[in-house]
């Protein structure tokens, strides 16, 4: 028993994979970007740009982000308001890379983030669970695949879902995203000295679950 922490860059199949072993193991997923998403939708709806890091500190503490389970799925709820269908946009990605950078914006999630990890067993998955969140986790996977395999993973994700996207713009801005996270000051997406280093560009979805469950014990 012990919580398992997966992180890796933007496409590499972490919540996939993650759910797949949470369900398997029957621990709760925790998905943290979804929480660093809210709070950029909060930080767009104020009109803030992501240049300006005063007011993202200043309007973060109206931000009320929480969680909880329905049916099996995480709502990730902002202000009280249900927001998992807005949170998966392009824009929002691209704003949720900008406003993680803030040290303010990343004590408060964090510390929500700890608490549920101490309730109950969690496969949690971002950029610094193993390194930040729960360092203490028995379990710690840095999972990755190459350019291209997560930029055409997450184009037929979206084609399938009827969104009309350009694979290359999405590869730019994966590796936009990628950069800013793993060279921002406080954070930074890195793999734990001690987490397991999985590179699944040539593997299926049940090989990689089937990895880390190996690993977890
Ligand atoms: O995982 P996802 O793509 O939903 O994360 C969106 C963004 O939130 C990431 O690009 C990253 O900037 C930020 N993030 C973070 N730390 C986490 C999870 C996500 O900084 N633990």
């Amino acid at each position: 028993m012990g919580n398992i922490a997966i992180d890796g860059p933007a496409g590499a199949g972490k919540s996939t994979i993650a759910k797949i072993v949470a369900k398997k193991k029957g621990y709760i997923y925790v998905d943290t970007g979804a929480m660093y998403r809210a709070m950029a939708l909060f930080m767009i709806r104020e009109g803030i740009s992501p240049e300006e890091s005063d007011k993202i500190e200043a309007a973060c503490e109206n931000a009320d982000i929480s969680i909880k389970y329905e049916n099996d799925e995480q709502v990730v709820t902002l202000n009280g308001e249900n927001v998992n269908g807005l949170i998966r946009t392009e824009e929002v990605s691209k704003m949720a890379s900008s406003v993680s950078v803030n040290g303010k914006v990343r004590a408060k999630l964090v510390a929500l983030q700890q608490k549920l990890a101490k309730e109950t067993d969690v496969v949690m998955d971002g950029r610094d669970i193993g390194t930040v969140v729960l360092p203490d986790a028995p379990c710690k996977i840095y999972l990755t695949a190459s350019d291209d395999v997560r930029a055409k993973r997450r184009f037929d994700e979206l084609t399938a879902k009827g969104v009309e996207c350009d694979i290359n713009a999405i590869k730019k801005d994966i590796i936009e995203r990628d950069h800013r996270d793993m060279t921002r000051e406080i954070s930074p997406l890195k793999k734990a000295d001690d987490a397991v280093f999985v590179d699944c560009s040539s593997m299926t979805i049940e090989e990689v679950a089937e990895k880390v469950i190996e690993i977890a014990g």
